[in-house]
């Protein structure tokens, strides 16, 4: 599932459609009023934690990928096509995501401040957040989107092996100052992810997603589903502190 960086990447991939206006939007996806859509100037394209938006003067047309959307930018996938907008210069197609159309302002629906790219991320605010369900593993509370909207299991892997953490850990028994570099680690690697994807460099660079020997111990990681939903771990048992009640 795309996580924050990738839906960052799409908006400065489709930045340059901003400010034309739609020729024509058709597609397979039902909530979507086409009509409306014609002759709509696209005003600004904005991200929240994994969903993104093109914003119109009176409405936003919100985009999720779920685990298999894809999108094509002046070209096509072959699969069904949800959503195509024809601008004046270009199209984008989207196949598989989840499409809403919203007229709500979206300042009312979001909080941009527990999106880990946003500028105004508060980390005291998602340290709140993230003690008040202090018997949950710690690999569950990173994912949870009410407290770090856009961290995805890559940035939550490799974030709890940066700060030596095991992902079964308690949340109530990680000292908070560990956490809030836990929090400030998953955002720096927001930004570097970020980079990764520009560079087309993204898989050599995890240090624990979806590698099998620990760089710092030369051990085999362990892989195993944790947590509610299950999600993929990857985590050494050598230098992955596992915190819990003393007995
Ligand atoms: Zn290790």
């Amino acid at each position: 599932m795309p996580e924050a960086p990738q839906m960052v990447f799409l908006k400065e991939q489709t930045e340059q459609f901003v400010g034309q206006l739609v020729l024509q939007a058709e597609g397979s996806v039902k909530v979507l009023p086409f009509d409306r859509l014609f002759n709509q100037e696209l005003e600004s394209i904005k991200t929240f934690g994994k969903e993104l938006f093109f914003c119109f003067p009176d409405f936003a047309i919100r985009i999720h990928l779920m685990f298999f959307g894809k999108y094509a930018i002046n070209g096509t996938v072959n699969r069904e096509l949800q959503l195509r907008l024809t601008f004046e210069e270009g199209e984008i197609n989207f196949y598989a995501s989840d499409i809403k159309f919203i007229q709500e302002p979206l300042d009312s629906l979001y909080d941009w401040s527990t999106d880990v790219m946003h500028a105004s991320f508060d980390i005291d605010a998602a340290i709140e957040k993230l003690y008040r369900k202090p018997q949950r593993l710690i690999c569950d509370a990173l994912l949870d989107q009410t407290i770090l909207a856009g961290v995805g299991n890559g940035i939550k892997n490799d974030a709890l092996f940066r700060r030596r953490i095991h992902p079964e850990s308690l949340v109530g028994e990680i000292p908070v100052l560990e956490s809030k570099q836990l929090i400030s680690v998953c955002v720096q690697l927001s930004y570097e992810y970020l980079e990764w994807i520009r560079e087309d460099t993204v898989l050599q660079n995890w240090q624990a997603y979806r590698k099998k020997i620990c760089p710092r111990d030369h051990t085999p990681f362990l892989k195993g589903n944790i947590g509610k939903p299950a999600r993929s771990c990857y985590y050494c048992e050598k230098c992955q502190r596992l915190y819990l009640p003393e007995v």
